[in-house]
């Protein structure tokens, strides 16, 4: 049974997509547990059935879960509308049971990865729901893809993503929505490095003048780097993760330090790469290893993309609504790989909310049936 209104039509429903996103919330799926997302998978996969889809699911590779991609019967093989989800989260299996209960307290809802994105996901499932329950088909066929590992960068993922936008006119990214409601148009390509210096070991005490600390170089060379951050640029540069040394009473041989870079556009993220890949020892008779490169192309707002966020704000205004996109954002989503591709791609089409990755995450009840009646609209108008 699906809601209905008085005339008897179908209606989007508040409480009953509440429901499925608790049902897909439920079940916990950290992107490194390849058993958790396939279970994960199975579920959507079983929604997906029920709605007639045409499922293909691709098997993980190096260790993560399935690609689960479905795709409406009508609409013929031609190039549609592809909708990108993940259905990993970076929540622990546990934390249901802990700092993420779910629960519900007036409009907020909290639950693991239920903004990022498991509300999101579930939003568009139930659009294509409701326009099976309405008796519809769109112009363009749909491709729902749903990503088991976007919250580590996409590794085994990306050429399929790619891919599947390369075969579609259109690409509808399903991650939360900004600072009340916003989308995304834009975001700031995102670059990983491994720094890796080389020093020579000695005894910190009697044989301290032979030593030659890797500890102290990479902490030189962190110095360097994070200099190269610039705001006015849009260019951000973090050293998250240093690990190095042997022993409090060794000059450390060896460290490492892992880094990651945000840039606004392609030239920037060229000209960062090179200084990178440059990178060179600042003291005497160490060595300094560089590897690296960008992860996620830059995804800039092109003349596609704008005609495409146009076409989603006068949808909203359906509603009496207005949809507005945020500034350049630093966050990188698998968005950037289709945007890159140029193939007009709106992100952040998810449910409202705040917390992402955090123990407080949650979404707005309240923007569950606008979001869904956007979506819903864009798949249907899009042509
Ligand atoms: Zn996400």
């Amino acid at each position: 049974m699906s809601p209905r209104d008085t005339d008897n039509r179908p209606v989007i429903q508040a409480e009953e997509i509440l429901a499925g996103i608790k049902r897909w919330v439920e079940i916990e799926s950290p992107s490194h547990d390849a058993g958790a997302v396939n279970r994960m998978a199975d579920e959507v996969e079983r929604d997906l059935r029920r709605l007639g889809a045409k499922i293909a699911r691709t098997p993980g590779t190096d260790g993560y879960g399935d690609i689960l991609t479905a795709r409406t019967p009508w609409g013929g093989d031609g190039p549609g509308i592809l909708v990108l989800s993940h259905i990993d989260t970076v929540h622990p299996i546990g934390m249901i049971r802990e700092a993420l209960k779910w629960r519900r307290e007036g409009d907020k809802v909290y639950g693991p990865g239920i903004y990022d994105m498991k509300g999101g996901a579930y939003l568009a499932f139930y659009a294509y729901q409701h326009l099976v329950r309405q008796g519809k088909q769109t112009t363009l066929p749909i491709t729902f893809m749903f990503v088991p590992e976007e919250e580590i960068g996409s590794p085994s993922s990306r050429h399929a993503i790619e891919q599947a936008a390369l075969a579609n006119k259109y690409v509808l990214v399903t991650e939360p929505a900004r600072e009340g409601g916003k989308i995304v148009t834009s975001r700031k390509g995102v670059g990983r490095f491994v720094l890796h210096a080389k020093g020579k070991p000695a005894h910190a005490g009697a044989r301290h003048e032979d030593g030659r600390s890797a500890i102290r170089e990479i902490a030189r060379q962190v110095l360097r780097i994070e200099e190269m951050t610039d705001y006015a640029r849009g260019i951000t540069t973090n050293a998250g993760l240093i690990s190095g040394g042997t022993g409090v009473n060794v000059v450390p041989a060896e460290c490492t330090a892992e880094i990651d870079l945000r840039v606004p556009d392609p030239r920037t993220a060229e000209e960062m790469v090179d200084w990178f890949l440059k990178l060179e020892p600042i003291g005497p008779d160490v060595e300094v290893k560089v590897e690296g490169g960008m992860n996620r192309p830059p995804y800039q707002k092109d003349a596609g993309i704008a005609a495409l966020f146009e076409k989603a704000q006068a949808i909203y205004r359906e509603i009496g609504k207005d949809l507005k996109d945020v500034p350049l954002t630093g966050g990188g989503s698998d968005g950037n790989f289709t945007a890159a591709l140029g193939i007009p791609t709106l992100d952040g089409l998810g449910a409202d909310g705040k917390g992402a990755h955090a123990a407080y995450e949650q979404i707005y009840y309240s923007s569950l049936v606008p979001r869904t009646y956007l979506c819903t609209r864009l798949l249907e108008t899009l042509d």
